[in-house]
């Protein structure tokens, strides 16, 4: 049905890649008001450049992304770019609960080092005053609980640690 002397579908203005069939269309991001139901670009360029931009301005898709999902879970929210920024640089891009050093909010990191946006009061939402910066391997032990209970299985697993090494 179609050939490599048709004329393109779609190509993508910034990598040139052509697509010729609906098979190479799927390659293409969808927009339903294009021709095609496709834009001119692929998703490969699409996701590079997403995620440019994410490491570029880090605060600011993390802030975008939280207020998403705050809207959609109806969680307080009223934080901005400019505020995540500031409490960045207030904590020294140090997790507040355990001094280590935290990776910026981006994607590609690695994920366990990558800093995550804590709720100090849980239904308090994500509000000015009630969030911190501390790593995701701490935010997913911690979840919904206080300090107290991280403090409690950290102090646990070095007793426990100790205990092994002088027996
Ligand atoms: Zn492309």
């Amino acid at each position: 049905m179609s050939n490599i002397n048709n004329i393109p579908l779609r190509t993508c203005r910034v990598c040139g890649i052509h697509a010729f069939s609906k098979e190479e269309l799927n390659l293409f991001v969808t927009s339903s008001r294009n021709k095609h139901g496709k834009l001119n670009q692929c998703k490969d360029c699409t996701n590079k450049r997403n995620r440019e931009r994410r490491k570029k301005n880090p605060f600011h898709y993390l802030c975008l992304a939280k207020k998403s999902e705050c809207k959609r879970k109806q969680i307080p929210f009223n934080l901005t770019d400019i505020y995540l920024k500031k409490l960045w640089k207030k904590q020294g891009g140090l997790c507040i609960l355990s001094g280590l050093k935290m990776e910026k909010p981006y994607n590609e990191s690695d994920f366990d080092w990558v800093a995550s946006l804590d709720r100090i009061q849980f239904d308090k939402g994500y509000v000015k005053g009630n969030v911190r910066w501390i790593i995701n391997a701490i935010n997913t032990l911690k979840r919904q609980k206080d300090d107290a209970f991280v403090y409690k299985i950290a102090q646990a697993i070095v007793n426990h640690n100790d205990l092994h090494h002088n027996s």
